[in-house]
């Protein structure tokens, strides 16, 4: 079998040498309770970037020269355990290896009937959870409002956008290509979308795009694209602090605007939103996901890249936008 392990904590962007990938024998003879495994899909995300620091957050950071682990789809192939058949596929956290032992624990089987397998690692799973609690539960949207997504054509913000315009928003997305920006458009219903790399002047973009002001921003980079955004901030505005891949890779603090007095002469909402915080509304976001996808009223992009071994690859590749939605690596 094949591991990847983490073999350096990333200065920077991280790179190839960071990860090492090895081949072990692995003793398929399984004790009751244990189920083997076969990965099929992998999810890679960018707050995997944080794991990789040694300092304290919401999910210990990853162990060096241990494996990675994020979302992953995996089939049984051999099972001990009353819960799962062979033949069955489960998702779940699990470590970048192409088989494992498991004792189930953490593991929500998946049917491949209902919706490809890939779904579950995104719209049906983390991707769709973040976009619908964070939406809902911190910007708390009213038709007729104006929302900004940044990070609009990834896994989370595309569906962001989705659910903006189901709600009845107007909804503006900001994406790093113009490839991306017409997907926007296009694919996902988005009334307008503004491409930071093209464009210099991003608050003089944000006034012709929202002339009424922006009410809800959901952001999923940070840095000089939401500090523009503040400038337009309205009376009551929500702010969803979901992500900040901009700055992930940072080797010194930002040099950043001051945002309080935006706050508060805006009497302005900003949250930090981590989605594992909001299980409570799991249920009806699933629920809520699942019927709008068969409908029709959501869909979503996936970037597949092949091959366990292209795993830290794929990663790195989402910080240079390289991925128009969910990126996964299919094993
Ligand atoms: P995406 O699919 O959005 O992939 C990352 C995207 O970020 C890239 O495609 C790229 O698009 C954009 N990007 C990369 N570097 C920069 C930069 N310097 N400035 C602006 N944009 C950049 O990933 P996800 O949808 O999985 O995640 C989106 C955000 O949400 C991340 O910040 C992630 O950490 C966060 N997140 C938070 C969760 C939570 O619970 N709080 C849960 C899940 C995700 P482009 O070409 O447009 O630059």
């Amino acid at each position: 079998i094949q591991t990847i392990l983490l073999k350096n904590r990333p200065k920077g962007k991280p790179s190839t040498s960071d990860f090492e990938l090895i081949n072990e024998d692995i003793d398929e003879s399984l004790k009751n309770g244990q189920i083997l495994l076969e990965t099929t899909f992998i999810s890679v995300d960018p707050y995997l970037r944080g794991r990789m620091r040694d300092e304290k957050s919401y999910v210990p950071p990853f162990e060096l020269n241990k494996p990675v682990s994020s979302g992953i789809i995996a089939k049984v192939v051999d099972s001990k355990n009353d819960k799962f058949s062979i033949d069955d596929y489960v998702s779940g956290r699990l470590d970048w290896k192409t088989h494992q032992i498991s004792n189930g624990e953490g593991l929500l089987k998946v049917d491949a009937q209902k919706a490809p397998l890939s779904a579950y690692l995104g719209i049906l799973g983390m991707t769709g959870l973040t976009a619908y609690c964070g939406l809902t539960q911190i910007g708390k949207p009213k038709a007729g409002e104006t929302l900004v997504v940044s990070g609009a054509a990834g896994a989370v913000g595309s569906v962001v956008g989705q659910i903006g315009k189901i709600l009845g928003l107007t909804v503006i997305g900001i994406a790093g290509s113009d490839e991306k920006i017409d997907l926007l458009k296009s694919k996902f219903g988005f009334d307008q979308g503004i491409n930071y790399n093209t464009t210099d002047d991003m608050k003089t973009a944000l006034s012709i795009a929202a002339p009424n002001g922006v009410d809800i921003y959901f952001d999923n980079v940070g840095g000089p694209i939401s500090e523009a955004i503040l400038f337009h901030i309205n009376t009551f505005a929500r702010i969803i602090n979901c992500g900040a891949i901009s700055v992930y890779n940072d080797t010194e603090l930002p040099k950043s605007i001051s945002v309080q007095p935006f706050l508060i002469k805006n009497s302005a909402l900003m949250q930090g939103f981590i989605v594992s915080n909001y299980e409570d509304t799991f249920p009806e976001a699933m629920k809520q996901l699942s019927e709008w996808l068969a409908k029709e009223k959501l869909t979503y992009s996936e970037t597949i890249v092949n091959g366990f071994e292209n795993t830290p690859k794929a990663f790195i590749n989402l910080f240079d936008g390289k991925n128009k939605g969910k990126m996964v690596v299919e094993v």
